[in-house]
């Protein structure tokens, strides 16, 4: 086999894997489908072309001659036709389109006739080259010079005017593939109106399909996993087909083909299900990547959120402290004596507004932690006076709350902690508040201690123990979360936020120390502990 033939063979598998390829991304699509039909016609003439060259018989030659023809009239339409589907529609493209199918069809009529191809004859080194026909100069300077310049010239037309980066890409890439596979087809010419030059350029032939392919199924295609399956099964399969052409008996042909169609068949879909799994993972870093986006707007908004409720409980907390300011005076007779009635009503005025000042200060705090703004003024604090300061101010509700309390701090001390005092008389509160709160009758137990730990330390600990309402095991570990509330949590204590706990956590985690509950469940009562680093500045202070 000559090197000219073994150009065809290779230009044909070409031209047959990448019209099977493009297809085979969405049949449905015309300009799919109009690429195929041109990979078709290329693959028709380049097999033609391989088939004449290693025949010797004339009568072959000529058949493989005509059919190699009847491929080649139909590419240059078909191409023009593809771009135009594929660029944009034009109505000039359009007459030229349909001109150029009338007049092929025109010139099929010639095919077998020696207007189209007169005869073949020695012509160099090749034994049987055809010579042109009248019929055959018409159709070139046509197919070629007409509809292939109209071609190229709307190709360039469209790259410059485009303003889309990536259909510009596109375009580039169809003009590089064209002018070299249409300049090396067009090496194949001179011969035929003999001028001595030879057709070597038809081995640029096969990047025609090539890139104009690649335009189509670019960056799906093309990575360096399909590109290695893709080289391998078409070694594999070009060497199977030349071994097949070697063969010396009909069954060793039928034999060795059928190999090389399996094979190839096997191939492509091998090449395709890489393809896929190739897709797929794109989809899914497209998918991540939107993911990342959609988070980072929700992160924002999430921001805005909290700047709000900022603003809003900020703008809240003025006018409740004064109602609540007022309605302590007039509760407390400050103001002059109140019938009894309008007592009642003025308590109850200073509880909610207690409660609401509460729940601002609550809203005011998450936003302080989530904007990263809570501010901290630690000093050297004794914990056993501060347990038993929030204890005194705590009272009037534990009386009321007729449970068995009590207050132990064990042992001698030392007490002090590295803390911020208003800070840790929320944390001791709302603890203690909340035990009070969940515990409809029974005791609350608080105590204070030294412990030694097994690193050394000895942090104070500070328990709350009580006989409530306890703490599901399913809940325990959301309890530090925002806005967590058990079920039982509602029926028992009406006005419970939920942030409380988060906020505990919050402020002991920027003491470096631990917070943490224990119970045995639902109705078994719970222990909230609270564990702070004793620093040694502290200490010798
Ligand atoms: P709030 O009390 O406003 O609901 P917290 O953050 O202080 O919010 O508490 C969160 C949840 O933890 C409560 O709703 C309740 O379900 C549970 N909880 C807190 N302390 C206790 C306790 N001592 N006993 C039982 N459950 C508790």
């Amino acid at each position: 086999m000559n090197i000219f033939a073994i150009s065809g063979l290779i230009n044909g598998i070409v031209a047959t894997t990448f019209g099977l390829l493009v297809i085979s991304k969405n049949l449905k699509e015309r300009s799919n489908q109009v690429y195929f039909l041109m990979t078709l016609s290329l693959a028709v003439w380049s097999f033609g072309y391989w088939q004449w060259q290693i025949t010797t018989d004339y009568s072959l030659a000529l058949f493989w001659v005509r059919l190699l023809s009847v491929g080649s009239l139909f590419i240059p339409v078909f191409f023009l036709h593809w771009c135009t589907l594929l660029i944009g529609k034009n109505k000039v493209n359009n007459v030229v389109i349909i001109l150029s199918y009338i007049l092929i069809g025109f010139t099929l009529f010639f095919v077998n006739s020696p207007l189209f191809i007169a005869h073949l004859e020695h012509e160099s080194i090749f034994p049987l080259w055809p010579i042109a026909g009248r019929v055959y100069d018409i159709y070139f300077s046509y197919q070629y010079f007409g509809v292939i310049v109209f071609a190229m010239y709307f190709l360039f037309r469209s790259y410059f005017s485009e303003h889309n980066l990536q259909k510009r890409g596109q375009i580039l890439y169809i003009i590089i593939g064209s002018l070299l596979g249409f300049g090396g087809g067009l090496t194949n010419f001179p011969l035929w109106f003999d001028i001595q030059i030879l057709p070597y350029g038809n081995f640029l032939v096969a990047a025609f399909p090539f890139f104009l392919g690649y335009s189509v199924l670019r960056y799906k295609l093309f990575n360096a996993k399909t590109i290695a399956t893709e080289i391998l099964v078409f070694f594999i399969s070009i060497i199977l087909l030349v071994d097949a052409t070697l063969s010396v008996s009909i069954i060793e042909a039928i034999l060795k083909t059928s190999v090389f169609a399996v094979v190839s068949i096997f191939g492509y879909l091998l090449i395709r299900s890489v393809y896929r799994e190739v897709a797929q993972r794109e989809k899914i870093e497209t998918l991540a990547k939107n993911l990342e986006a959609a988070n980072e707007r929700l992160r924002e908004l999430d921001k805005q959120k909290t700047e709000f409720i900022s603003f809003a409980t900020h703008q809240l907390r003025a006018p409740l402290t004064a109602i609540k300011g007022y309605a302590s005076l007039l509760d407390e007779g400050e103001l002059g004596r109140l019938p009894p009635e309008a007592g009642k009503a003025v308590n109850r005025i200073y509880e909610s507004a207690s409660t609401m000042v509460n729940v601002v200060e609550d809203y005011l705090n998450v936003s302080r932690i989530e904007l990263g703004t809570m501010k901290y003024n630690f000093q050297p604090l004794d914990m056993k006076t501060m347990v038993e300061e929030v204890i005194a101010e705590l009272r009037p509700n534990i009386a009321k709350s007729r449970l068995d309390f009590d207050y132990k701090p064990a042992g001698e001390g030392p007490w002090t902690v590295s803390a911020d005092p208003d800070k840790m008389k929320q944390v001791i509160g709302n603890i203690i508040d909340n035990s009070v709160k969940y515990t409809p009758k029974g005791f609350v137990h608080v105590t204070l201690e030294r412990v030694h730990e097994t690193d050394g330390s000895i942090p104070v600990k500070f328990t709350v123990s009580d006989s409530g309402i306890g703490i599901a095991p399913e809940v325990m570990p959301k309890l530090f979360q925002k806005f967590s509330r058990a079920e039982g949590a509602n029926k028992q204590n009406i006005h419970g936020t939920g942030l409380g706990l988060f906020i505990v956590k919050d402020i002991v985690n920027a003491h470096k120390g631990k917070v943490w509950a224990e119970s045995a469940g639902e109705g078994q009562g719970s222990k909230f502990i609270v564990e702070l680093p004793v620093t040694s500045y502290v200490q010798h202070s």
